[in-house]
């Protein structure tokens, strides 16, 4: 069975960057998802088209197909008041704030300054290159109800409470 859109593929893979970092890996069979449903990076799901199992690949995605480019206007300075008295802030802390339009947002410290603290809402892996080495370990149809909820059941997937 050839991966396409409503399948639920398994597979093992590990992501590097450029600098050939692993950022994250998963190699234990447990990483499933529902194909054509925007579950993983645009990039990704395109390579994996028409895969099959034992199908075993590498491929470099920009950052087009993956988080995006990073951008200057979520990066802002904010004064320390801003955050709770009792924290001590350090960079690569991640915070939950509000947006312009009050949407939540995850932001990152980006500096710390005295009173200023440079605060950065970019996904963490925007601009970046991002490489895929993938094996694919199954393919099936999904359930109906897969295909509603758009996601995966049972092991390995979304389980509902
Ligand atoms: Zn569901």
């Amino acid at each position: 069975m050839n991966i396409a859109e409503n399948k639920v593929v398994t597979l093992d893979y590990t992501l590097t960057d450029d600098a050939g970092s692993v950022i994250d890996s998963s190699q234990d069979g447990s990483f499933t998802y529902l194909h054509g449903s925007n579950n993983i990076i645009a990039g990704l799901e395109k390579a994996l088209e028409g895969r099959t199992v034992g199908d075993e690949f590498e491929v470099a995605i920009q950052p087009d197909d993956a988080y995006g480019h990073r951008d200057q206007a979520k990066v802002a300075i904010v004064p320390r008041a801003a955050f709770p008295a009792d924290i001590d802030l350090e960079v690569g802390m991640q915070f939950h704030a509000e947006g312009p339009q009050g949407q939540a947002m995850a932001v990152m410290i980006a500096g710390v300054d005295g009173d200023d603290i440079t605060v950065d809402g970019n996904h963490p892996l925007a601009g970046e290159r991002l490489t895929f080495h993938v094996k694919v370990l199954d393919v099936r149809s999904a359930t109906l109800e897969e295909i509603h909820h758009g996601h995966v059941h049972g092991p390995g997937g979304h389980h509902h409470h």
